[in-house]
């Protein structure tokens, strides 16, 4: 959420990130029921101050034993009385609208992030690592994982739907191997690691901003009043909604490792092939709560983005870096840079870690504060990053690690969370 006080003084740029966005913003009547709601407030208030003094006021006639000047006094508070009843419902729809319209007011887009329309607009900025060259039938995720026992689409489409899944065996171990060594990569690098609710409130979702516009991909549990996560994001980023926290040692990091469940409504006839978009996946993710100075969640966007490529370096991998144009990036980003994995059998990068900056956009709806040195209360910045999500990342790992035989490499990284194994055996 922007501050209203700015909005008034920057209407063109609010427009401009909107349009750049994509996405549909309301700003002129935004700042017409802002007037409105103010001036409807200052009415109420000045009827109730009157209202209080004048009962203080009856109340010491009556002691007094004044009862005809009680009796005009309280024909007054009717009055006023009367009008309020007007007032305050006409307010409390005032209020209601305003807080809608501030929900679709976008995040701004920073000056570095290229404009453009969809993802083939996004630019690179490096590309690491080399793409592997096969003398032999390459085969993909699927193939090998069905291979393997390792993988099975089939029994997970009879008993959950579409677009889920099995991960049987060596496929287990593979999908939380990477999930163990991107947590104690974290942990080593400072981040506190959680475990975190998947089923939260649709305020939490509301105040980390993905909500309203990310509701139709949300699964509702509407008998429990709560929503299963898309991301653990939103459980981080809220864990001190309302709170205000000490920043004087730095930058607070957390990461969670969590179950992940979204509709993928709109993605109807795309990637329909093996586990690139399902409903159910793991992630790690990480959270970085900063004070709000540009230079410094600049440069922890590098970080955050610096560990997921270390990783990647770990899972010997090829990647590139793009940086996400404005109407490829979310509504809330204020900078967005994707990590996209090398998958031969897509003859393409596919996008497997995204990292966000959003200044205070988030901190402002949560109400997450510090105190500066002067003192003063302020919303600090908030920025993310997946460190591996997975089963999408075993799509690169399956087919950038085959081998002629049919097994599978395994980078040494991952060997102690894969049994000690060095590569899985052919069947
Ligand atoms: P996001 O939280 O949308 O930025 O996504 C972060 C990462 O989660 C993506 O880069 C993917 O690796 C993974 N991911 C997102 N959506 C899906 C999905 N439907 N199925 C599998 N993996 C996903």
């Amino acid at each position: 959420m922007l501050d209203i006080k700015w909005i008034r003084g920057n209407q063109e740029q609010v427009k401009a990130a909107a349009l750049q966005k994509r996405v549909p913003c309301h700003v002129e009547e935004l700042l017409v029921v802002d007037d409105k709601k103010r001036d409807l407030l200052m009415q109420v208030d000045q009827l109730r101050a009157e209202r209080n003094r004048a009962s203080e006021q009856i109340a010491m006639y009556m002691k007094q034993k004044q009862v005809s000047e009680a009796e005009s006094l309280k024909e007054q508070v009717r009055g006023w009385n009367q009008k309020l009843s007007v007032l305050e419902p006409e307010l409390a729809q005032m209020e209601q609208r305003f807080n809608t319209l501030m929900l679709t007011i976008p995040n701004l887009v920073s000056p570095e992030t290229p404009i453009g329309e969809s993802d083939e607009h996004n630019v690179e900025l490096r590309v690491v690592g080399e793409k592997p060259t096969f003398a032999f039938d390459m085969r993909d995720h699927l193939q090998l994982g069905e291979a393997l026992n390792m993988i099975d689409i089939a029994r997970g489409v009879k008993v959950a739907g579409s677009r889920n899944y099995y991960l049987k065996g060596m496929g287990l171990y593979l999908h939380r191997a990477v999930q163990q060594l991107a947590i104690d990569l974290l942990t080593d690098r400072g981040f506190t690691v959680m475990d975190v609710p998947l089923m939260v409130r649709e305020e939490t979702l509301l105040n980390a901003a993905f909500f309203p516009a990310g509701k139709d991909q949300t699964y509702e549990l509407p008998e429990e009043h709560t929503w299963l996560v898309g991301t653990s994001e939103g459980p981080l980023v809220s864990y001190f909604a309302g709170e205000i926290v000490d920043l004087s040692e730095g930058p607070i990091q957390l990461a969670a490792v969590s179950n992940c469940f979204r509709k993928e409504a709109g993605s109807a006839g795309r990637d329909v092939r093996g586990l690139y978009r399902v409903h159910q996946f793991a992630k790690v993710e990480q959270v970085i709560l900063c004070g709000n100075d540009p230079d410094v969640a600049d440069r922890l966007l590098q970080q955050i983005t610096q560990n997921a490529e270390d990783l990647l370096a770990l899972l010997e991998l090829p990647y590139r870096v793009v940086a996400v144009c404005s109407g490829d990036m979310g509504a809330k980003n204020y900078k967005q840079f994707d990590i996209e994995t090398w998958m031969p059998s897509r003859g393409a990068y596919g996008e497997t870690h995204s990292s966000s900056s959003l200044l205070d956009f988030q901190a402002r709806r949560s109400q997450l504060r510090y105190r500066d040195h002067e003192g003063n209360l302020r919303y600090y910045y908030t920025l993310n990053n997946t460190a591996v999500a997975s089963p999408r990342i075993l799509i690169p790992l399956l087919e950038n690690h085959q081998q002629a035989d049919g097994s599978i490499y395994i980078p040494p990284a991952l060997r102690p969370y894969m049994r000690g194994l060095d590569a899985i055996p052919a069947p």
